[in-house]
């Protein structure tokens, strides 16, 4: 099946480069050239991937990709940023951007990119289609549940919410129970690339789960701090 692109862009030269290239690597473009076109156009066309320019007319990049979320569309986002934005990275992964790039970049690199999180988005949904195959596996840490086939997390019956990139760093940490892991570790595990070491990502991540999973994410049982070095997820004492 064909994967849809859908690029939010204002700048002309810009959008025509990245359709003659995702075309020139078999994908189907669709063009956007304002943040209200673009959210629109996710919504009625429901691409694979969006790549999303920052700074847009109307809605900024920041803005749709908010409302994306509110609107529960789990579309893969790469934000296209300018060298001199003001932007926040970390931020803009929270709100759901998967990666981000800074222009100019050469379409190769874009090419890269999307193959990329087009692949680790597959990787997911396929784990929750798997569902019905039998033997499904499943973590019971005290009252922790974790079922990766169906991407669900209970805290005793209480059902958790967790963003895709806090449940792939739940399901590493659980794999690697009882083992330190360096914050670098965990950014290339689950982010499969450094984010110029930017491992705030990983706290802000971190910190999440935790306001999930723990009693008092204070005083943590899961989910440990391990000083200079990383984190260790813990089978609680009773
Ligand atoms: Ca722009």
């Amino acid at each position: 099946m064909t994967n849809k692109i859908l690029v939010v862009e204002d700048e002309v030269s810009i959008a025509t480069l990245l359709q003659y290239n995702l075309k020139q690597a078999g994908y189907d473009v669709i063009i956007a050239n304002d943040g209200l076109d673009g959210l629109h156009k996710a919504i009625e066309e429901k691409p694979d991937l969006i790549l999303l320019d920052l700074m847009l007319p109307k809605l900024d990049g920041m803005e749709v990709c908010k409302e994306l979320r509110m609107k529960k569309l789990d579309i893969p986002i790469i934000m296209l940023t300018a060298k001199d934005d003001e932007f926040d990275k970390v931020l803009g992964l929270e709100l759901g951007a998967d990666d981000y790039m800074t222009k100019p970049f050469s379409p190769r690199e874009v090419m890269a990119r999307v193959k990329a999180v087009l692949r680790r988005s597959k990787v997911i949904n396929n784990s929750q289609e798997a569902e019905q195959s039998s033997g499904e596996k499943s973590y019971h840490i005290g009252l922790l549940n974790v079922y990766p086939d169906r991407f669900e997390a209970f805290l005793d019956d209480k059902l958790l919410e967790f963003t895709p990139k806090e449940f792939e760093l739940l399901l590493y940490l659980l794999e690697n129970k009882n083992r330190v892991l360096t914050r670098d570790q965990l950014l290339s595990a689950v982010w499969h690339y450094d984010f110029a070491g930017d491992t705030r990502i990983v706290d802000v991540h971190i910190s999440h789960l935790r306001d999930q999973i723990e009693e008092n994410s204070r005083k943590p049982k899961f989910i440990k701090t391990i000083r200079g070095l990383g984190y260790k997820f813990e089978e609680p004492k009773v």
